[in-house]
């Protein structure tokens, strides 16, 4: 019987592909680990020629975080929406004494996913994020709402080669929520590669008068991969 079963649900880690098991201990450990600040690794972040916006992120991208963001992103395994959110929102926690001294609510803002994915993968995957690093936030004493105040303009598209997907997001992205101007956003996306998105997001906000005081992220390309990816290009 329980052949049967596993030949019609088959189950297996998406890190490292080990099998009766939803996600094993040993891939589920880098998703514990203390956040740390990807935007030295993230090219295409340098904006409005300034400081980088900081963003912290939980994963670097390669190895078994890689297949499984893979597995969650575009393998249907939405069976791990509650272990993404539960590492967004000790995220969330880890974040919220940087954005403390802000004094104001911080308005969680999540990149927009491109319709059809979600349509896909039924669930936009950055709100999910968005909102459970909010809660993380909150519950690190830092007031926080989710807007989803951002939106892809129509023709565009997420996906393609880094450096398509950079010249296609600017100016792509489109203010749709209603956001009081001076209030600070946090900005949430799946993973970061170059940046692109980031720093479409934010250059779309701060037209609009909202200060982006930073990014939270699940998985970033590390240094290693990153140079690797730019030498590639
Ligand atoms: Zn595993």
């Amino acid at each position: 019987m329980r052949d049967v079963a596993r030949a019609v649900v088959p189950v297996a880690c998406p890190g490292c592909g080990r099998e009766d098991v939803r996600c094993c201990d040993a891939c589920a450990a880098p998703w514990w680990e203390p956040v740390w600040r990807a935007e030295p690794d993230a090219a295409r972040l340098d904006v409005h020629g300034r400081a980088a916006l900081p963003v912290w992120v939980v994963a670097t991208l390669v190895g078994s975080p890689h297949g499984m963001v893979s597995a969650w992103k575009d393998g249907g395994r939405r069976d791990l929406d509650g272990f993404f959110a539960d590492a967004s929102r000790r995220a969330g926690r880890q974040v919220a004494p940087h954005l403390a001294a802000l004094g104001r609510t911080v308005r969680v803002v999540p990149a927009p996913a491109r319709a059809a994915s979600t349509r896909r993968r039924g669930v936009d995957l950055p709100l999910l994020l968005a909102r459970a690093v909010s809660d993380g936030l909150e519950q690190g004493g830092v007031p926080a709402r989710v807007h989803t105040a951002l939106a892809i303009g129509a023709g565009e598209q997420r996906g393609g080669s880094a450096i398509d997907r950079w010249r296609g997001m600017r100016g792509a992205i489109r203010v749709t929520g209603s956001l009081t101007p001076g209030d600070p956003v946090l900005l949430i996306d799946d993973v970061v590669t170059t940046g692109a998105t980031l720093a479409a997001c934010s250059a779309a906000l701060e037209e609009r008068g909202s200060p982006v005081v930073g990014a939270v992220a699940l998985a970033a390309v590390g240094r290693v991969a990153g140079e690797a990816a730019r030498g590639l290009r």
